[in-house]
């Protein structure tokens, strides 16, 4: 599904991301982990176009989103991204804030993106507050319907950045069930985490990042419970 090859990206003459090369099958669940300021988060706005690469390729279903003559809008529709923070739009009840893109981007009735709305709503537990406005809801809820929303465009993909890192303790568990669930039923998830337990549990493979290359990637009882690279264990032993 996502084919990255030799990858860079700088900012300025700061080189965040050096000669990535890393590739994501259908259905894999692949967590990515790593030290603050590692590019985690500068990969995977590469892979969405969110961040320009500066070098190498990033194919989409053997789309290269690099090409300027892609239609990363296309590409972009078929990739559902959730961040740390939320992105609600306010002013939208939950079930708007699920409707919107439908619409806009899949020409979807106003019924039809309805009916989609909530069938995923349902699936991440919030079918009873559809109605509701954003500042109405915990952050768990919130993170909840930002995640009901991307998966009502049909996603092929979707990419998690920290999605609860911004969560109070108590509120991480419903998030994390609601995306075991997403990878139980085959999505192909790129998750950045510092969930070393959902990780370990979940991803068929982990990533770990420092310094803006791959250090070691591999099985999650490999690299997380038995590193090979002493970056990886002195990260783990600060996480664990
Ligand atoms: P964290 O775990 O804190 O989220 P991260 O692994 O996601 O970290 P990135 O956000 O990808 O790290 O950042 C990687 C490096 O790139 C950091 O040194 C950061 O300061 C730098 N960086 C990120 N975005 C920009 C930008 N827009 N302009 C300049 N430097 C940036
Ligand atoms: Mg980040």
């Amino acid at each position: 599904v996502v084919e990255i090859t030799d990858l860079r990206k700088s900012f300025g003459s700061v080189e965040v991301l050096t000669n990535i090369t890393a590739s994501i099958k259908q259905g894999e669940v692949v967590c990515v982990i790593g030290p603050s300021g590692s590019g985690k988060s500068t990969l995977l706005r590469c892979i969405n176009l969110l961040e320009q690469p500066s070098g190498g390729t990033v194919l989409v279903d053997g789309i290269d989103v690099t090409d300027p003559d892609c239609d990363i809008d296309r590409v972009r529709s078929r990739m559902g991204m959730v961040f740390q923070q939320f992105n609600l739009f306010a002013h939208l009840t939950v079930l708007e804030n699920c409707t919107m893109a439908q619409q806009v981007v899949h020409k979807r009735s106003k019924a039809e993106a309805e009916k989609v709305a909530r069938a995923n709503l349902d699936k991440v537990g919030l079918a009873d507050r559809a109605d509701a406005f954003p500042a109405q809801l915990s952050g768990g809820q919130q993170q909840r319907v930002a995640i009901a929303r991307a998966l009502s465009m049909d996603p092929e993909l979707m990419l998690f950045d920290e999605p609860t890192s911004a969560l109070d303790p108590e509120l991480v568990g419903d998030v994390l069930a609601v995306m075991r669930r997403l990878a139980s039923e085959g999505m192909t998830m790129i998750v950045v985490t510092h969930e070393m337990a959902f990780a370990r549990e979940v991803a068929d493979r982990v990533i770990f990042m420092d310094g803006g290359v791959i250090v070691e990637e591999g099985h999650p009882e490999r690299v997380i419970g038995d590193p090979q690279h002493h970056r990886t264990r002195t990260f783990l032993k600060r996480v664990l």
